[in-house]
């Protein structure tokens, strides 16, 4: 790895440092990732004659030629300085007027002379005194100087305040200059040539001033891989790690504490909860660290099956925690499984942020002291103080949000304890096993009995609010959601709904407001007034998304849903018709391109998790798959800009993830260590180790 300061690239220094410091450039290696969000072809010029003939566009043109005259901005009239420059093209066609404005007049009239040749891009209108461009970028020509700028294509960056592109490009080209051929190969030879994959150094030399187009999407499909395979070499390393761990909390099956428990439930085990609790007992009665994921639609009864691994847990005299991704959803869980375990010998504890500080010393000590069998809380429970007697096992509910270093943090609380992760996101085939090649996976796919499906409609508003009125007049609960896209926004749109709402829709029926940027104490208090019947309508953002169980709660509106992907409109849905009463999903459609039509088409016909998962990647692509629907599932690409994301053809990102993992998986197969591969393995131990920080994970 070039570790190298960027300071020392030729033309930064110190002071520039500081600046590229703000867009997380530090190292030469850094400088390389950093790649352009989009390519200029500014390859050929284009002559007066060509452009008065394709004008009007709205594109920019690269025209070259000599400066003839230079009016104005010497003698300003009244405060309006302005310079106009008159340039004859190269092949003699005609001339072009460029105007500068205001501030850059100045440093325009101290670089550029009557018969330079200068070089100028950007946009061209016809006017009546001719060509004109009032806004451009140019370069004056020198002999025997290299152009960065012009007569190629042109990488733009997304820089900060006080770095123009045209140095950043010439400290990009410095850089790679000079310490291109330096940095690390990391793919075995193999690999790379059987994928027949660029070097490094020249993947990264084309990826900002590529020869020729092949050669830049070569680097593309280098830099793409890369990181996919990093990925995959954590992921089958992490495995590797875990098939090789004894664990020191072992366990038998005393059937003391279960047997009793199982039948204080007031019903049988589904097939799939039976299949899913042997599985988990299998791995925990087993010398080595469970790492499985129980994957199961919403209202599948994951729940209990993770009792039911805790109870085998406490049977043996050890502690659980159990991670909740959100407050809410914490404070639910510990409600369930308080009366789930009430009828055993299961001491549960919940464990949060906002505590007062008396209550959180002694729920420590209840924790340190063993008292406390289950511990239930959010992200609270990796920090540092968080001590536990015998941790043995490890339950994370909803997947996306915690990533493989998460999990290798958490672990390192107990010793090597079971890890058991629940999901209600059916990932697709296509990326399951490349996304969780480290954990072993049960599926619940059957409901329990006597559950009705939840119809599901599309209509106005209007007709939403009557059919909740009715519901309410019933005896029943309704949600309203709204879209967010920022946080900001969301509180917005959902402050402003709720005002709405309460004061001229629905001012007979009590209203409350639930967003993403209210304190946790006040989400907790919104949502228990909700599930304690002591509020009719919740509205609300996407932040009851996971898990919450309200079971009067018999309606929900879904305002402007052509802004959900599938998979968050299946999550949505899943929070009603969880009491066994006849339930409606009611959306409203507003604005929405053909993909969200066929989007919204498919939430009303199906209500099979797995099949709208398939179809949310297929109609999404996975970029947006990741970026949007299933926010931080995954800790890829992450080292290169958000830029780069775009740039690549979504699907065949999935292609690319699949080839890596078909790669890494043999590889660390034969050389678990690393031991031949020391490039990649400091490589893989410098991802973890950022992955280790905890401050960057939540
Ligand atoms: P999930 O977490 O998978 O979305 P839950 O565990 O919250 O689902 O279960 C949903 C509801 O179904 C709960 O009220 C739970 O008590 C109930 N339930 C779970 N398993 C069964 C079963 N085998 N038979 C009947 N009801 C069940
Ligand atoms: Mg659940």
């Amino acid at each position: 790895m070039d570790k190298t300061d960027v300071r020392y690239i030729k033309g930064v220094g110190p002071g520039n440092a500081f600046l590229l410091e703000k867009i997380g450039i530090r190292t030469v290696e850094d400088m390389f990732a950093y790649l352009p969000f989009r390519m200029e072809d500014r390859r050929n010029y284009i002559s007066a004659r060509e452009l008065t003939a394709v004008l009007p566009s709205d594109e920019s043109f690269f025209v070259a030629g000599t400066v003839k005259k230079i009016t104005g901005g010497k003698s300003p009239r009244r405060r309006a300085r302005i310079v106009e420059i008159t340039l004859e093209d190269k092949a003699g066609t005609g001339n072009i007027r460029l105007l500068a404005f205001q501030n850059r007049v100045k440093y325009i009239l101290a670089v550029i002379e009557i018969g330079q040749e200068i070089a100028v891009y950007g946009k061209v209108e016809l006017l009546a005194e001719g060509l004109t461009m009032s806004n451009f970028d140019f370069e004056v020509l020198k002999a025997g100087q290299k152009s960065l700028s012009f007569f190629r294509r042109v990488p733009v960056y997304r820089l900060t305040k006080g770095i123009s592109i045209k140095r950043f490009r010439r400290w990009m080209w410095n850089a790679l200059e000079k310490y291109s051929q330096s940095v690390e190969e990391f793919i075995p030879a193999d690999i790379r040539k059987r994928l027949a994959l660029p070097p490094r150094p020249a993947a990264f030399r084309n990826a900002h001033f590529p020869e020729t187009p092949r050669a830049l999407s070569e680097a593309y499909r280098r830099i793409k891989f890369e990181e996919f395979f990093i990925f995959e070499c954590a992921v089958a390393y992490n495995r590797a790690q875990i098939k090789k761990t004894r664990k020191e909390l072992t366990y038998k099956l005393k059937k003391n504490l279960l047997t009793p428990w199982k039948d204080s439930l007031p019903f049988d085990f589904t097939s799939g909860q039976k299949t899913a609790i042997n599985d988990i007992f299998r791995d925990m009665l087993s010398p080595f660290p469970m790492n499985r994921l129980i994957q199961g639609d919403v209202g599948s009864g994951k729940t209990v099956v993770a009792a039911s691994s805790a109870v085998l847990a406490k049977e043996n005299g050890y502690q659980t925690a159990i991670l909740a991704p959100t407050l809410p959803l914490a404070e639910q869980h510990f409600k369930t499984l308080s009366s789930l375990f009430s009828a055993g010998r299961v001491k549960t504890l919940l464990l949060t942020g906002g505590m007062k500080k008396e209550d959180r010393r002694l729920a420590l000590e209840e924790i340190s002291s063993g008292k406390a069998d289950v511990v239930i809380g959010t992200h609270a429970l990796f920090q540092e103080h968080v001590k536990f007697k015998k941790l043995s096992l490890v339950i994370i509910d909803e997947q996306q949000r915690f990533g493989v270093h998460q999990k290798a943090a958490l672990s390192a609380k107990g010793s090597s304890p079971d890890i058991l992760v629940l999901t209600a996101t059916p990932i697709p085939r296509a990326l399951s096993l490349a996304l969780f090649g480290d954990l072993d996976r049960s599926e619940i796919r059957v409901l329990p009995p006597g559950r009705k499906k939840v119809e599901t409609i599309q209509g106005s508003s209007q007709e939403a609010y009557d059919l909740i009125s009715k519901q309410i007049d019933k005896g029943f609960q309704a949600f309203v959601v709204y879209p967010c896209i920022e946080e900001a926004q969301d509180e917005h749109s959902a402050k402003a709904a709720y005002k709405y709402l309460s004061d001229e829709v629905f001012p007979d029926y009590r209203v409350t407001l639930l967003h993403g940027r209210m304190t946790p104490a006040a989400k907790s208090a919104a949502m228990e007034k909700f599930s304690d019947g002591k509020t009719d309508i919740l509205v609300s953002t996407t932040v009851i998304e996971v898990g919450v169980d309200i079971p009067r709660a018999t309606f929900m509106l879904i305002e402007n849903a052509q802004m959900y992907g599938l998979s968050t409109l299946h999550q949505l849905r899943g929070r009603i018709g969880r009491g066994g009463e006849k339930s409606c999903c009611f959306v409203t459609v507003a604005g929405a391109d053909s993909l969200a039509l066929e989007r919204i088409s498919c939430f009303l016909k199906s209500s099979d998790g797995f099949e709208l998962a398939e179809k949310d990647l297929e109609l999404r692509g996975a970029g947006q798959y990741f970026g949007a629907a299933q926010h931080g599932m995954m800790d890829i690409s992450f080292n290169y800009n958000k830029a780069l994301e775009e740039k690549f053809p979504d699907l065949s990102d999935i292609a690319v993830l699949n080839t890596a993992r078909e790669e890494a998986f043999p590889l660390l197969e034969k050389d678990p260590a690393l031991r031949n591969n020391r490039a990649l393995k400091t490589r893989l131990m410098a991802r973890f180790s950022e992955g280790f920080n905890l401050a960057k994970v939540s």
